[in-house]
This record gives C-alpha cells, sequence and structure tokens, in this order.
C-alpha cells in the first residue's frame, strides 16, 4: 500500500520549514573526530551491526567544511579545547553538536584542570548523551533526538524568536553549581 492510497484526495499539504527539516535531518554528515574511548563506540555505529548509515550518515567526512554535524566523543583537554573550536567553526551553517559521554558534557571523573567541565563551554550543544562510554545504542538514540530537532527547526525569522527564546531560558536555568543532587 503506497502513501497515496492513504491521503483522501492525492495531494499533501505541509510547510517550507517541514520540508527544509525533512531534507536537513536526512542528509546529515558526521566530522571525522574522537578525542578518547568514547569515539571506539562512535566508530561502531559504523559497523552493520548498528548500520548508520539507514540514516544516510555513514559518510564520516574527513573535512568539516563538508559536516554538519560534530559527535564530541571524549574529555576535552585544555589543550585541544582549541582546535575543536576551529573545526566547529570551519564546518558550515546550520551545524549540530552531540556531547556523547559524560566526559565531553561535564568533565566526567576528569575534575581537574587539564580536563574542560563541559564542552558546551567552548562550543553550543544540541544533545547531550550521558553514560561512560554510551553504547553505540545510546548514540543512535541521541541521533533520533537530534532528527527530532532538525526537523522542527525554525527558519528566518522564526529561528531569530527560537534563537532568543532559547537564550532567554538558558539565562534563567538554574546554575550547575546550584543544583541539588540526589542526596541534598
Ligand atoms: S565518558 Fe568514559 S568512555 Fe567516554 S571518554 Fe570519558 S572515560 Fe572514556
Amino acid at each position: 500500500m503506497g502513501i497515496e492510497e492513504k491521503l483522501p484526495a492525492g495531494f499533501l499539504l505541509t510547510t517550507v520549514e517541514q520540508i527544509a527539516g525533512y531534507m536537513r535531518k536526512s542528509s546529515v554528515w558526521p566530522a571525522t573526530f574522537g578525542l578518547a574511548c568514547c569515539a571506539i563506540e562512535m566508530m561502531a555505529v559504523g559497523t552493520p551491526d548498528y548500520d548508520i548509515a539507514r540514516f544516510g550518515m555513514e559518510r564520516f567526512s574527513a573535512t568539516p567544511r563538508q559536516a554538519d554535524l560534530m559527535i564530541v566523543a571524549g574529555r576535552v583537554s585544555q589543550k585541544m579545547a582549541p582546535v575543536v573550536r576551529q573545526v566547529y567553526d570551519q564546518m558550515p551553517e546550520p551545524k549540530w553538536v552531540i556531547s556523547m559521554g559524560v566526559c565531553a558534557s561535564s568533565g566526567g571523573m576528569f575534575n581537574n584542570y587539564a580536563i574542560v567541565q563541559g564542552v558546551d563551554h567552548i562550543i553550543p550543544v544540541d544533545v547531550y548523551l550521558p553514560g561512560c562510554p554510551p553504547r553505540p545504542q545510546m548514540l543512535l538514540n541521541a541521533i533520533l533526538e537530534l532528527h527530532d530537532q532538525i526537523q522542527n527547526s525554525k527558519l528566518g525569522v522564526n529561528r531569530v524568536h527560537a534563537a532568543r527564546a532559547a537564550e532567554k531560558a538558558a539565562l534563567e536555568a538554574t546554575p550547575t553549581h546550584a543544583m541539588k543532587g540526589l542526596l541534598a
């Protein structure tokens, strides 16, 4: 049964934003980029067992100029931080970032001066992926989450309004140093 049999009158209505979102999410190319142990799990999603090719993403780009997704897989050292930022800056817009693993997201167990305590100190992050290391299935789930975000992303003046709303929400959020743990 084809989609034309399900539609009542043989036509389909959508918006330019929805079409653009669908095209974008179906053609994401990750940058070839790994920092530590999490990168091994990231590489696993390219194998037939996990098959990232089903999303059209098996082409990890060797140049940031032909990539629009950065998967930060592993801890970010202070020495590496400017390089991460440079690679990010070289990627064309629109671009997205997945912070893979607890080290990339918050420094993890490396609570010391050598490691950046969260890659969001140097680049904006769209999806945070917990775990040490996250399994390849978890990375696939993060990619699906990112697909949802891309599908529903705004264009033009709507994009400006969405960016302002996100910035306002971030400024009003509880700072991490004021958050209480489960035992507080
Ligand atoms: S989260 Fe765990 S697996 Fe990933 S880089 Fe840190 S220590 Fe390695």
